[in-house]
């Protein structure tokens, strides 16, 4: 379901926009949606008044938590289960932030990452990314997200752009705290500027290497890390946000002194964050993850060489691993 069915279905029943906004501004916060009806501005009509329990079902059965593990770093993974049964992870990050999925799977297919295994199962719609921000809110305050679940948002466009101009307008959200995570496709970079909500852009580049990036990423789109950070550099400029690279540091690839003089060639200069994250290792891929101190020595050199650098674990990694991981032990049966 995309958010757009649901305003017509509110039209064809005769509400007025300010009444759709309403009832939409109800939902996207938690709350029963005919909050406020009848307090402020006109009363919903009859006929919307009495579908809205049908409505209510019916947008809470789209996305409903399956099984919630917290981690010990104030994170907590849910997994959600869609109304088809398939299930996606969402993540309550601290400091109010959620991580929310775009796909059920991903055809992206990097080596490193348990979701792009399986190959893109289906699309997510932008109603049901929302259902993510509702379930999470039901449970504590949600003022950022970030579309770094499970999928390549670039791959889901119009949903992913759809559920971004919801949140940053009914939903509440500040436009600079909703992060657009991709691995750089000539559709963001076309898309994204022409949009009322711009969200900020966090770019996984991973490598400065152009054939280590197409190994790594196989399905990527063929842009090399300078024409990505080129495209990066632009809309940055234009929305007046950084941008965020992401970079999942996995030892004795790319966390050699060769990728550090890269990194310092392609972002000096540039309105840029390095947001290193060391690798989560999956049981059954060869790639392993850094030593802490390791990371955190080349998160010093790159700050000292002029590049904005943030080392970070990944929310709930003691929990279930990296994104996709939790979702896969509960489909072998080997977690609730
Ligand atoms: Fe897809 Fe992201 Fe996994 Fe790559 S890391 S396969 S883009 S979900």
């Amino acid at each position: 379901m995309r958010i757009d069915d649901i305003r017509q279905r509110l039209a064809a029943l005769g509400a007025k926009p300010v009444h759709v906004q309403r009832v939409l501004r109800a939902w996207a916060h938690a709350l029963p949606l005919d909050a406020g009806a009848g307090r402020r501005g006109p009363a919903l009509p009859q006929a919307v008044h009495e579908a809205l329990p049908a409505l209510a079902a019916e947008l809470a059965g789209l996305a409903r938590v399956h099984s919630e593990h917290p981690g010990e770093d104030g994170s907590a993974r849910l997994l959600v289960q869609l109304a088809d049964n398939q299930t996606v992870e969402s993540v309550l990050l601290p400091r109010d932030g959620l991580c929310v999925s775009s796909q059920v799977g991903c055809a992206v297919g990097c080596k490193f990452c348990m979701t792009g295994r399986d190959g893109l199962l289906r699309q997510v719609g932008s109603a049901e990314i929302v259902a993510q921000v509702v379930l999470a809110r039901a449970r504590r305050p949600v003022k950022k997200v970030v579309f770094m679940g499970m999928g390549e948002p670039a791959h889901n466009i119009d949903n992913v752009l759809e559920a971004i101009q919801f949140l940053g307008t009914e939903g509440g959200i500040g436009h600079k705290n909703l992060v657009f995570s991709t691995v750089g496709d000539p559709r963001v970079f076309e898309r994204l500027p022409q949009g009322p909500v711009k969200p900020a852009l966090a770019l996984s580049l991973h490598t400065t290497r152009a054939d280590l990036r197409a190994d790594l990423l196989p399905k990527a789109p063929p842009l090399s890390p300078d024409q990505l950070v080129a495209e990066a550099e632009a809309y940055a400029r234009a929305t007046g946000y950084p941008i965020q690279y992401q970079w999942t540091l996995i030892e004795g690839l790319n966390d050699t002194p060769e990728e550090l003089d890269g990194i310092v060639r392609l972002l000096s200069g540039k309105y840029a964050i390095m947001n290193m994250i060391p690798y989560n290792a999956v049981p059954d891929l060869p790639y392993r993850r850094p030593a802490w101190d390791k990371a955190a020595d080349i998160a010093r050199q790159l700050h000292r060489r002029g590049i904005l650098t943030k080392l970070r674990n990944s929310a709930g990694q003691d929990v279930d691993g990296g994104c996709g991981q939790l979702r896969a032990r509960v489909i072998a049966g080997e977690a609730p």
